[in-house]
């Protein structure tokens, strides 16, 4: 989805001139008469290779500030609020007037960025206006001439950070994997030899067709395996890949089986949701977390499940255990799901679907720019970034770049500089806020252009 970028200013400043320029149809009514009334509109708009929506906010005659609260902010506001930054326009020529003052007051109340642009400076005009624009309080001015086209490169490049969204291809194909039902989710089953992987996909197809024990590598003929599981509200359609049965396939078995990273690594390769299988007996041990580490880094989605669940006695001491091992050894991902069972007596074995599932969905979360920026605002009202060598670290803008996993790239000042525990703080906040618990998130910190 393109980002809304609106226009904002008083009227006459040339918010209609330069939604014209941008949107490249004459579709906006140009008048010299201050106060032509006209309605928000909408328009795809081009400044060279960036596209956006540009929204232009009605005309708005000079008012008294009683007036002004009423009618010209809601329209203004709601332009604003979708907006993930605006362009605020004053007329260089003219000064700075006391309604640019008073949009400047809404828009620093809004919380989002500002690009002020100080118009019709062509030929050097609007000088003192531009100098004037510093005093609004919302940055540095730009100076342009909508109507002569002057100032787009600087415009170009004030806009380019806000407007770091998925690229539509990336987007077609997400929305391809998530709807359609035909395409199957793509699961693979690691962990260290005997932890009961191919016990838990015979369990999961209900069928013997894959056989555990010694020749299990002679009558294997399939890395994947295809079924259906049939979930609450829909059926997912589900690849299964197994390591064991890789390695089973590649080499006839050989009596001592170690692990083979390079297994796994290629069933990671191929998954979406990697489901690490531990062995309830001695759960974390090296290998156990490597893999883990492998699956995350590689930024799939991964479930915790426990096997041998039938051989533990005091399960809800183990699961504490588990709980709080993992937390500590795997922060990336706090609130990864744990799942225990018995392979062997499919005892709580129609736990780990509905996991596999949850992980998906949060893996594919998408979070909306306006929403995102709104937390951000609140994040760092709540608690400041930290200043270094006298000065605040500021961040502006945060937009979610992409899915699987969810990547966030938010503007900060002195990025190398802000502490990692900041960054945790960010990180945990957008887990928290739009509920993206199960999966590691990724930020990514720009300094603004
Ligand atoms: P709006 O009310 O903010 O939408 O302003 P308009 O786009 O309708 O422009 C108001 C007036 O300013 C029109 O007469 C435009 O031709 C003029 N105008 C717009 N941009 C420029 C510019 O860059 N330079 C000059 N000199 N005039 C401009
Ligand atoms: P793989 O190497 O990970 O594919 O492991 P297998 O599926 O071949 O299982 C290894 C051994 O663990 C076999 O002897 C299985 O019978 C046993 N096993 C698998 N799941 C369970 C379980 O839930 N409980 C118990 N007690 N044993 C299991």
């Amino acid at each position: 989805m393109p980002v809304k970028i609106a226009l904002v200013g008083r009227p006459n400043v040339g918010k209609s001139t330069l939604f014209n320029r941008l949107v490249g149809k004459r579709l906006a009514l140009v008048d010299d008469t201050p106060g032509v009334t006209r309605d928000r509109r909408e328009g795809d708009a081009k400044l060279g290779d960036l596209t956006f929506i540009a929204v232009d906010t009605p005309g708005l005659e000079e008012a008294p500030e009683a007036a002004l609260e009423g009618r010209m902010r809601k329209q203004t506001d709601a332009a604003v609020a979708e907006a993930a930054a605006c362009l605020f326009l004053i007329d260089a020529r003219a000064g700075v007037t006391p309604l640019d003052q008073t949009f400047a007051s809404l828009l620093r109340a809004s919380g989002k960025p500002v690009i002020l642009l100080a118009n019709k400076a062509e030929g050097n005009a609007g000088d003192a206006g531009f100098y004037d624009a510093y005093a609004l309080g919302v940055g540095d001015p730009i100076a342009i001439s909508a109507e002569h086209g002057e100032g787009m490169a600087e415009l170009y490049n004030a806009l380019d950070p806000f407007l770091a969204e998925l690229d539509d291809e990336e987007e077609i194909d997400e929305e391809q994997e998530w709807d359609n039902p035909l395409k199957p989710l793509r699961v693979a089953i690691i962990g260290r030899p005997n932890a009961g992987k191919s016990t838990l996909v015979n369990r999961l197809i209900g069928e013997n067709r894959l056989l555990t024990g010694p020749e299990a590598g002679i009558t294997r003929d399939s890395i994947s395996v295809e079924w259906k599981w049939r979930g609450r509200d829909r059926d997912w359609p589900v690849k299964l890949f197994d390591t064991a049965g890789m390695r089973k396939k590649a080499k006839v078995q050989s009596k001592l089986e170690k692990l083979s990273v390079a297994d796994a690594l290629r069933a990671i390769k191929f998954t979406e949701v990697a489901v690490l299988l531990l062995d309830a007996e001695n759960p974390f041990d090296k290998q156990d977390l490597q893999l883990a580490d492998l699956a995350l880094r590689e930024g799939r989605a991964l479930v915790i499940a426990v096997n041998k669940w039938d051989l533990i006695e005091d399960k809800d001491q183990k699961m504490r255990e588990l709980k709080e091992t993992a937390g500590r050894l795997l922060p990336q991902a706090p609130d990864i799901p744990i799942t225990p069972f018995s392979a062997l007596t499919g005892a709580g074995v129609n736990r780990l679907m509905p996991a596999v599932i949850k992980v998906y969905i949060d893996w594919n979360a998408r979070v909306k720019t306006p929403e995102l920026n709104d937390w951000l605002q609140e994040a760092v009202h709540r608690h400041a970034p930290p200043a270094v060598s006298g000065q605040r670290i500021k961040l502006r803008y945060i937009a979610q770049t992409k899915t699987r996993p969810p990547t966030f790239v938010a503007q900060c000042t002195r990025a190398d500089e802000l502490p990692e525990s900041y960054r945790r703080y960010l990180i945990n906040g957008i887990r928290d806020a739009f509920d993206i618990k199960a999966v590691p998130i990724r930020l990514i910190l720009k300094k603004p252009a």
